[in-house]
């Protein structure tokens, strides 16, 4: 997990987009940030913060709002804690073109799920799994989301977001 990706998509002359310091380990509460992103195609960027930067997810259609309800989420490069904070217009011609604004933030933990209670299950481990169970504590997002990898579609990175 790093911004290698990230930066090499951005000239930061151009944009005012973070380019991200080399952050140590936060130990502060994890946090997350949804930003809505007037890109050509309007999307939500779903973010949480892991050892020092922010795990990214691109969803077209936004987070799901209701119970059971799947949103296809694309895993995208991971972006630099300082993007959390980032509002503001992305100029024409630059890598995601538009207006990003913050829709939703506050902090996540990952859920314990009760069928594996002896072992504690970390972000890397539920990644590497394909399965990340979180909490979510935010003003419009609150209560429990599933990320599930897609099966054979690990290349495409595709994800799908449930509220559970
Ligand atoms: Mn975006």
């Amino acid at each position: 997990m790093n911004l290698k990706a990230y930066r090499k998509k951005r000239n930061f002359k151009k944009t005012k987009e973070p380019s991200g310091s080399n952050n140590k380990i936060s130990e502060r509460k994890a946090r997350f940030v949804v930003q809505k992103h007037f890109a050509r195609n309007l999307h939500y960027d779903f973010r949480l913060e892991y050892r020092g930067v922010l795990l990214s997810w691109a969803i077209p259609k936004g987070p799901p709002k209701t119970k059971g309800m799947k949103r296809l989420a694309i895993h995208v490069e991971d972006h630099p804690i300082e993007y959390a904070q980032f509002e503001g217009t992305i100029p024409e011609g630059e890598y995601g073109a538009g207006k990003v604004e913050i829709w939703d933030k506050g902090s996540y933990e990952i859920r314990q799920t009760s069928n594996l209670k002896n072992s504690p299950i970390t972000m890397s481990a539920s990644f590497r799994k394909g399965h990340i169970s979180l909490s979510l504590f935010g003003r419009k997002l609150k209560g429990n989301y599933e990320f599930i990898r897609l099966k054979g579609a690990e290349r495409k990175k595709l994800w799908i977001l449930m509220k559970s």
